[in-house]
């Protein structure tokens, strides 16, 4: 079948609406999804209607309010459509009332505490502007999925799509303030928009498997990286191997039917790492899909005989995996507001963009840094990985030079030869230069959008949405003000924005940084600057604690001090959780596993020693002494790993596992492969 024949068939899509809404409806409902207008009640069982009809028909058989509560993974309770129709049959039904809103137990769900001040009853509310779904995971298995937020009985956000939606609204308000200062028309829908790129790790279902730390928490917690791994480069946009390749078609084809438009797909750096990247789209909508893609290539994989690991660090020594987060905006007048322009007033409100994002990034960078911390992704930031954990922001050489104009700029005096003056000079155009790009980044502008490339691969990208929207929201809101207020004081607006952007570049250029982000000399420099490297994920929380950071959520309506500080308990609830999880499945993999292969070989090289005795043998008896020796190291090891659980200290904990790995790890060198209980790297990577 070709791909136009099913891309978004198991979508409610605008398309699919207009057959099997009434006309009134339909163009209500998608008034409601474009312009974000409010949803007419009166609609929603008319709605209900042609929407089970059209589930029906594809097979569905229930329905759920899909949503994404504060686990980092999403939540659905199917309900069927039928009901006992006291004829001995069944009749399917499904209210209005069904669709808009649910009533769920949110006990169960993580609320930071926000469960101790309010009742456990949650709600689950539509979010039109994401449309329904068909899941099918088989023949006669689909459900109906309504993309929906979640909420506490008194309304208090649940979930990650709420402070989404809510700084989005405040960024478009935002937007239409920048269009009518620049007198840009404002017909279309403003919106942020997202592309993200999504790395993943696949290996052999069997092997998998036999790897309790893979199967427990979604690393592996022991093992030497092999010989040969990344250091060939051979990997990267590598021919892809047919087995890959088959998962990868399916997966494509499963998304293209959900809508999700798939467009790359590749080897990444590391063996066994590969990448997919979708055409970007609305935020919420970009999300929500990111969502559905992690899911769908865990299911797919399955079926492939495979296992697909998104963790941030599945394997020590070889790259981790990310998720570059392509952020930009989409103004009132259909354009991207990251494009520079053809006419010196474009470039005008380019700048201006440009700067706010400057502004705010620098204002709120810890805040960024907090959304993306945890203890999965703490292997990557922080740990002489891409990217650092000290956040910066790339510009290129071009737009840096462009920026030192404007920054110097302005004054009457400067000579107009070396410098931009704002409404009158055009910019250059900018190369969508691959050669330009700073890989070690945190922050990148590529062109014409920002990649923030901290988050991490297993998780959701809402949050990190959420800050960046509202660090924008905030610059460009001071920003605005201050010009209004000039020109309402009858100052030409040129010489305004010229006078504002220079004054702001001055107080934010330090967040700029286009050199090497993993050298030494940055951690200096960047501390000179007074810019944070917040390397662990409890030091990055503390940003959700700050005054400055609970002013911004409240300033914009996205959460309350009460909902951003359950959010802080939740996720630092979450790391100590995940820490601790990860020291008793290592003390159990050690103890049951690793300990008695390097007892028994320890004891066979005993033996030998024996045997051999008539030739004096000083070689085996010293590698029988070294063997003996690593395994009492690991004992020892041991030890320490197991007070440091039952003193539930998650610093003592990381330290504890590491000396447990060294030792295990070292045994893994000289144990005979034969008698090693677990598969090894070099199995891992390769044979698939
Ligand atoms: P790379 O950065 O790896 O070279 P691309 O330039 O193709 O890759 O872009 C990566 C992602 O950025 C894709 O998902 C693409 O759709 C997305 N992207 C492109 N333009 C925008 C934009 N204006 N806003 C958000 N994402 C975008
Ligand atoms: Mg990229």
């Amino acid at each position: 079948m070709h791909i136009k024949d099913y891309f978004g068939t198991m979508v409610f899509s605008a398309k699919t609406m207009s057959e099997y809404l009434p006309a009134k409806v339909y163009q209500s409902l998608l008034a409601t999804m474009q312009n974000g207008t409010k949803l007419d009640p009166g609609i929603a069982d008319e709605v209900a209607r042609g929407m089970k009809k059209w589930a029906l028909q594809n097979g569905a058989t229930h329905y759920t309010h899909w949503f994404q509560p504060m686990t980092g993974a999403t939540a659905e309770k199917h309900d069927s459509f039928y009901n006992p129709d006291y004829e001995g049959g069944v009749i399917a039904s499904f209210s209005g009332k069904e669709l808009i809103q649910g009533e769920s137990d949110a006990s169960s769900f993580p609320s930071g505490g926000l469960r101790a001040t309010f009742e456990a009853r949650g709600y689950t509310a539509w979010d039109p502007t994401s449309p329904a779904f068909i899941k099918k995971t088989g023949e006669g298995v689909a459900v109906l999925c309504i993309p929906t937020v979640f909420c506490g009985y008194h309304g208090e956000a649940l979930d990650e799509k709420t402070p989404l939606l809510r700084s989005q609204a405040a960024l478009v308000k935002e937007l239409y303030r920048v269009a009518k200062l620049f007198d840009l028309s404002s017909d279309k829908r403003p919106y942020a928009t997202l592309g993200p790129e999504q790395e993943y790790f696949l290996i052999d279902l069997e092997l998998f498997k036999k790897r309790p730390d893979l199967i427990q928490t979604g690393r592996t917690l022991f093992g030497v990286r092999p010989a040969r791994h990344q250091q060939l480069d051979d990997h990267y946009y590598g021919q892809i191997k047919p087995r890959v390749l088959a998962f990868m078609a399916e997966v494509d084809q499963e998304l293209w039917k959900l809508g999700i438009p798939a467009k790359t797909r590749h080897n990444e750096v590391s063996p066994g790492q590969f990448e997919i990247a979708p055409v970007f789209e609305e935020q919420n909508l970009a999300v929500d899909h990111n969502m559905l893609t992690m899911e769908m290539l865990r299911m797919i994989a399955f079926r492939h005989g495979l296992a697909c690991l998104l963790h941030e660090k599945p394997f020590a020594g070889v790259n981790g995996s990310g998720k570059h987060n392509n952020w930009s905006v989409m103004g009132p007048d259909g354009k991207n507001w990251l494009t520079p322009g053809e006419t010196p007033h474009e470039n005008a409100k380019f700048l201006l963009v440009l700067t706010a994002i400057i502004k705010g990034v620098d204002e709120f960078a810890d805040l960024i840094r907090a959304t993306i911390a945890t203890a999965g992704n703490d292997h990557r930031l922080g740990a002489g990985e891409a990217p650092p954990a000290i956040i910066s922001i790339f510009l290129g050489a071009q737009l840096t030079d462009i920026i030192h104009q404007v920054e110097t700029g302005g004054a009457k005096s400067s000579k107009a030869s070396e410098t931009l003056e704002i409404g009158v000079s055009s910019l250059p155009v900018l190369p969508k230069d691959a050669t330009d790009r700073n890989r070690t980044s945190p922050f990148a502008f590529t062109g014409n959008k920002f990649e923030l490339r901290g988050v991490g691969s297993a998780q959701s990208c809402a949050a990190a949405n959420t800050a960046l929207n509202l660090s924008f929201t905030w610059a460009i809101d001071e920003m605005l003000t201050a010009l209004e207020k000039d020109i309402s004081k009858g100052k030409d607006f040129n010489e305004a924005l010229q006078n504002l952007l220079s004054k702001e570049i001055k107080a934010h250029k330090r967040i700029l940084f286009d050199g090497n982000g993993y050298g030494e000399a940055w951690k200096e420099e960047a501390k000179k600057r007074g810019l944070s490297n917040l390397c662990t994920t409890p030091e990055a929380l503390k940003a959700y604690k700050d005054k400055k950071v609970i002013a911004l959520f409240e300033k914009y309506k996205v959460l309350s001090a009460v909902e951003l500080n359950s959010r802080y308990t939740i996720k630092e609830e979450n790391y100590e959780t995940v820490i601790a999880l990860e020291a008793e499945s290592a003390l159990q993999i050690a103890k049951t596993m690793i300990l008695p292969a390097g007892i028994s070989y320890a004891t066979e090289l005993a033996d030998s020693c024996e045997a051999l005795s008539v030739f004096k043998n000083k070689g085996v008896e010293k590698l029988a002494e070294s063997v003996a020796g690593t395994v009492d190291s690991l004992i020892e090891a041991i030890e320490q790993l197991e007070k440091s659980i039952v003193a539930r200290s998650s610093k003592r904990m990381i330290t504890a596992m590491h000396k447990t790995r060294e030792f295990a790890d070292k045994l893994e060198t000289v144990v005979p492969d034969n008698q090693w209980p677990l598969p090894g790297y070099g199995e891992m990577f390769f044979l698939m």
